[in-house]
């Protein structure tokens, strides 16, 4: 049973399951019309949609069986109602037409915006997130003109939420906000805060206090939006657990645990099994954080939901690792990078569609610009016929200024797509390759290593202790340090080196056309670079990293297999006391060679000519 007392029609995201439901029930219910009166009928219908669903939709029969009574208004009303009906109950491609067809001819604005919210709930959950941001985009433009208050509403939050799945959280934000001034208390209130903590959670430094979100869940709880109030908790745990409290994130978790499960949303009840399997995770309690784990999995898996399954995926994967059942681990390994895979697609889908939009506005901007400067040369080429001899000159000079001003715009709109390109690819920290931009270009470079047959090396790095540094200096000297040591890194690759940002404090180096000995030679010349390198203003603070080396020598050529043996080694390096360099062989030679210093171990490992520097 739901908090709106009617079953879950299909799996969605919380958030636009609240969005769709809260809308609903926006309006009053209405009394049952004497029969005959159409306005009422209408009025009712409305008013039932979440509440009474199957009343709702016998409703619409009586409305279509009556078509020929209706008004050119009523009919469009009719049509958005059916198509809302079919994305309820999961029919997106009869509500994707329906409410196109209320958006493109109904000439209603507080219809066609009600039929955009809708119509982009259908497309993101049918991931047509590039459909999605058009729509929004002609939607958000038409708001100003959109008076109703209520209506606004579900094209607002539905702009915030798939905004935050692209990352512009800034623009999330700002239009949860416009929600929260439009309406202070009540239901949509709730929703808008709710809506509001999520973007400004992905802040780089969140600071919202407990206060915040303890008054945001009051106002839920006292409306009776069970599911909202414990959406923001999830939100709370989750800050609670990068600030590292986790006893706060505990009890918050087994307080409110049973209350989510039964809620019956089966998005929600497998992000806190995960919360859940994190915390005693961290907490180092194995068995309850793999119970936790392996319950979100059973939910997840069922329901298809990526995010909670690649976390728990990757928390059974470290549990066995730790059990030391690697055959297990394999298997939950597997599993995590397919779930990853997914993940990372539809993040980059998303974002790319937010882009593309972006562009084809700015491009559509430009268009209109030039379209007016040519009406400028015509109206100018008409007035200059009269004093066409003394005025010629001018007119020359009027072309080229516009002619320039063209070629301008062109030319910034260039720059701003390559701009765009260049940051999808980099980190915001550190300026080189993220995990994703790493990842493709190790791909790659293994491929064309296959090919010649030349062998290659994968060094991961992971900074030690690197939590105690952000704890004892603060934040800002735990990100200069950490660009410190990118440098240092930097300073021992060559060109053909593919360097990225993995995770917080922990980066891949793949080196083409480089033997074991030599990958290990140049991980102990730049371990030994971080711990001595103190160039910048922060002298005082020292760090440490540790490394795993794998070789495709022993592993062969398949990125992920090399990745796994990379990070099974830096996990030794990391049990064997830190600040070392680890090379994994493969299952014939299973020991492993631990260097603190550089002694290069010759039989073990082959001969491959190094790259050109
Ligand atoms: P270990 O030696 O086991 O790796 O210990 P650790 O403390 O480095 O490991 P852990 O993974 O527990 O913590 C990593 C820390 O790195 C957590 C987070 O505070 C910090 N971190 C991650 N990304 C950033 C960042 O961009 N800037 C700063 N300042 N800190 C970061
Ligand atoms: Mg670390
Ligand atoms: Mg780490």
């Amino acid at each position: 049973m739901s908090i709106l007392g009617h079953k879950q029609p299909k799996y969605r995201a919380v958030m636009s399951l609240l969005l769709v439901m809260v809308a609903g029930v926006a309006m009053a219910a209405t009394p049952a019309p004497a029969s005959g009166d159409i306005p009422q009928l209408m009025a009712r219908a409305e008013s039932l949609k979440t509440s009474d669903n199957a009343g709702f939709a016998k409703l619409l029969e009586t409305l279509e069986s009556r078509t020929a009574e209706l008004s050119e208004t009523q009919k469009w009303h009719l049509r958005f109602m059916e198509g809302w009906q079919a994305d309820y109950i999961g029919q997106d491609e009869k509500a994707k037409s329906l409410l196109e067809e209320v958006i493109k001819q109904s000439s209603d604005n507080n219809l066609r915006t009600r039929a955009t919210a809708t119509l982009i709930n259908v497309l993101g959950a049918g991931h047509h997130y590039q459909e999605a941001f058009e729509y929004l985009d002609r939607g958000l433009d038409d708001l100003p003109q959109v008076t109703d208050k209520q209506t606004r509403f579900p094209l607002l939050g539905e702009a915030s939420q798939l905004l935050v799945e692209a990352g512009q959280y800034d623009l999330a934000s700002k239009y949860a906000s416009q929600i929260v001034e439009e309406f202070p208390t009540g239901r949509y209130g709730c929703i808008g805060r709710m809506l509001k903590l999520h973007a400004e959670l992905h802040d780089e430094q969140p600071r919202i206090s407990n206060e915040t979100f303890q008054s945001a869940i009051n106002q839920c709880l006292n409306i009776g939006e069970r599911l909202a109030a414990d959406t923001i908790r999830r939100d709370m745990v989750f800050l609670d657990m990068q600030q590292n409290k986790l006893d706060d994130a505990l009890s918050l978790l087994q307080e409110n645990y049973g209350e989510v499960k039964g809620l019956g949303y089966s998005g929600l009840t497998a992000e806190y099994n995960v919360l859940l399997a994190q915390v005693y995770w961290k907490k180092n309690n194995i068995p309850f954080a793999q119970k936790y784990a392996t319950a979100a999995v059973d939910i997840a898996s069922k329901s298809d939901l990526t995010d909670p399954l690649l976390t728990a995926y990757q928390l059974l994967y470290e549990i066995e690792r730790q059990y030391g059942d690697l055959r297990q681990a394999l298997a939950y390994h597997e599993k995590y990078v397919a779930a990853d895979k997914e993940h990372l697609d539809d993040v980059r889908e998303k974002a790319l569609a937010y882009q593309i939009v972006k562009q084809q506005v700015e491009a559509k901007k430009v268009e209109l610009d030039t379209v007016n400067k040519q009406n400028q040369i015509l109206q100018l080429q008409q007035a200059l016929d009269h004093k066409a001899v003394e005025t010629g000159r001018l007119y020359i000079a009027l072309l080229l200024t516009v002619l320039a001003s063209i070629a301008f715009w062109l030319f910034r709109l260039k720059r701003s797509q390559l701009r765009f390109m260049r940051l999808a690819r980099r980190d915001g920290l550190t300026g080189i390759f993220n995990r994703q931009h790493f990842m493709e270009e190790a791909e790659q470079t293994l491929r064309y290593a296959a090919k010649s047959l030349r062998g290659a090396c994968l060094i991961l790095i992971d900074l030690d202790h690197f939590k105690n540094v952000n704890d004892t200096y603060g934040h800002i000297v735990g990100d200069t340090v950490l660009k410190r040591a990118v440098t240092t890194c930097q300073r021992y690759l060559h060109s053909c080196d593919v360097f990225g940002r993995i995770g917080g404090e922990e980066f891949g180096i793949l080196l083409p056309e480089c033997s074991l000995i030599q990958a290990l030679e140049r991980a102990e010349q730049i371990r030994a670079a971080i711990q001595d390198g103190r160039d910048d203003e922060f002298q005082h603070v020292a760090i440490s990293a540790s490394f795993g080396i794998a070789s495709t020598a022993h592993y062969g050529y398949d990125f992920r297999r090399l990745l796994l043996a990379a990070d099974g080694a830096l996990y030794r390096a990391k049990r064997d006391g830190r600040n070392r360099v680890v090379v994994s062989m493969n299952e014939t030679t299973p020991a492993s060679n631990t260097h603190k210093h550089a002694t290069g171990q010759g039989s073990a490992l082959d001969s491959t000519p190094s790259c050109a520097e």
